[in-house]
């Protein structure tokens, strides 16, 4: 190894301490601070973040990837390290771009827009919210001329959250699957609808937390690389491979709630415990593509969890946690873990509807970057497209436009890849039962850890290594298509509805 190469790890160890040590910092705040404890915790994190930006994009890093980025340095580095300098580098260069001074003004800009959200949101009043949205459109449109000075502002932050995705490629995406997917949702909506009296009950909390265990565990999440802890919203946080955590919460009037939350962080703790050890740390590690990311945890959620056949194994002991269930049939089960109904809240909504949730606001974006609609006109067109697409409207903006926290703090772009990872969801269905197949099978057979090997193998072992179209082109040997998701809906739905 040489010299240059030798400091450079050092670096990145010492860059690798004050990351882990801010997200221990942000898991205590999450879950566990006392609250009078957490003003200390924000200065403590505040100091450890501003280390952390000093060290990623100090001239010293600047000199030391330069240096590495010369053939003779690089033909010597391994393909990992190959993959890390040039990743780095990318970002580095790019970090550089933006000026020091608009980088502050874009971060005041947030909070105060993140603030205020809070208080429009409870109070149902866009209107004191709209300057701040407006400012925060124009920031971001700021941000990428320094960013990504060459690619369309839209482009641009589709790019940042799944490299390689462009609205082209979104567009007849969405399309097919509102073509398709709303005359279902429509046909459902004229159906029979499951009673759904025999799940009101109490459902012991501490109950729930065993039942959270031990589905957890039979998907295949490794407890001792990870652990579980209680936040309003639930979130995964990885530190490495070694030290995946997730956290849930849990309703007492509905445990089926906490059970889909298990499962879907379930599913992204199980990427990110078995991405390549040798990973850790660096920008190889770790996925950084969100729809990627999200299709893992949808897959265990939905495609896997909201199946019959999963709770096979199973049905009989969350009946013995849960004794509520031991009076309702595996049925009645499936039909209310599949229930589809229009609604208003998209992280309440079910996987068919929450299809609308996503294009509307992925068309909502559109609207506001390319074809400059004015803000104050936001809300009416958000509630004329969930009229279009689910036949319902909102009676209020807190269950409308502003439910969402994305767009206050600044994150376009980024709702598309939820969407995106459904329908990676569907292809890679495809691809398992062709090589291990039917997964109906499978998952009556209690060989779900078979899917979640094969699952390490073909994705979760390359970390950030692979871009989406990689994965996809790799997993399922075609490019991305909504097909096998929509073909997938319709069989399932129309076997539960009878239609
Ligand atoms: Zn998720």
């Amino acid at each position: 190894m040489s010299a240059l190469s030798e400091k450079f790890n050092e670096y990145l160890k010492k860059m690798q301490y004050y990351e882990h040590a801010n997200t221990l910092i942000y898991w205590d705040m999450k879950t566990g601070a006392p609250k009078r404890g957490l003003e200390a915790l924000e200065d403590v994190t505040a100091y450890f973040s501003t280390e952390s930006f000093a060290l990623s994009t100090s001239d010293e890093l600047g000199q030391m990837l330069s240096g590495l980025s010369q053939p003779e340095e690089f033909e010597q580095l391994d393909d990992t390290m190959k993959f890390i300098v040039t990743k780095m580098k990318e970002d580095y260069d790019r970090d550089k771009r933006i000026p020091a001074d608009f980088y502050e003004e874009y971060v005041r800009t947030v909070t105060a827009s993140e603030n205020a959200w809070v208080d429009a949101k409870q109070n149902n009043d866009f209107a004191s919210f709209a300057p701040h949205l407006e400012k925060v459109i124009t920031a971001t449109r700021k941000m990428t001329s320094y960013t990504d000075p060459d690619k369309e502002v839209y482009e641009a932050l589709l790019d940042e959250y799944e490299k390689g995705m462009d609205s082209a490629t979104i567009d007849k995406l969405f399309d097919r699957m509102k073509e398709e997917l709303i005359p279902l949702v429509k046909k459902i909506s004229e159906a029979e609808k499951p009673d759904d009296s025999a799940f009101k009950s109490y459902y012991d909390p501490d109950a729930q937390r065993k039942v959270q265990k031990m589905l957890l565990e039979y998907i295949g999440f490794d407890f001792a690389r990870g652990n579980v802890a209680e936040s309003e919203h639930p979130f995964t946080l990885n530190f490495s491979s070694k030290d995946v955590r997730v956290t849930n919460h849990y309703k007492e009037d509905d445990a089926i709630d906490a059970m889909f939350t298990a499962i879907h962080e379930g599913g992204h703790a199980i990427f990110e415990q078995n991405v390549n050890p040798e990973y850790d740390g660096t920008v190889a590690g770790s996925c950084r593509y969100m729809g990627v990311h999200e299709s893992q945890s949808r897959f265990y959620e939905n495609i896997l969890g909201r199946n019959r056949n999963f709770w096979v194994p199973i049905y009989g002991k969350l009946g013995e946690l849960l004794p509520q269930f031991k009076q309702i049939s595996l049925d009645d089960f499936e039909r209310q873990i599949n229930n589809v109904r229009s609604s208003f809240i998209r992280c309440s909504a079910d996987e068919l509807t929450y299809c609308f949730h996503i294009i509307i606001r992925y068309e909502i974006e559109k609207a506001i970057f390319r074809d400059n609609v004015p803000v104050s006109e936001l809300p009416k067109l958000w509630n004329s497209k969930m009229e279009e697409y689910l036949g319902i409207t909102p009676d209020s903006d807190t269950d409308g436009i502003l439910q969402d926290t994305h767009w206050a703090d600044g994150s376009f772009g980024y709702f598309p890849s939820y969407l995106l990872g459904t329908i990676y969801d569907g292809m890679y269905l495809e691809a398992v039962e062709k090589e291990l197949g039917p997964v109906d099978r499978l998952l009556a057979d209690g060989k779900i850890k078979d899917i979640t090997k094969w699952l390490n193998e073909k994705i979760h072992r390359y970390g950030s290594t692979r871009t989406p179209a990689e994965v996809i082109r790799n997993v399922c040997g075609r490019e991305v298509s909504a097909e096998p998701i929509i073909k997938f809906f319709k069989e399932k739905y129309s076997r539960l509805y009878n239609l």
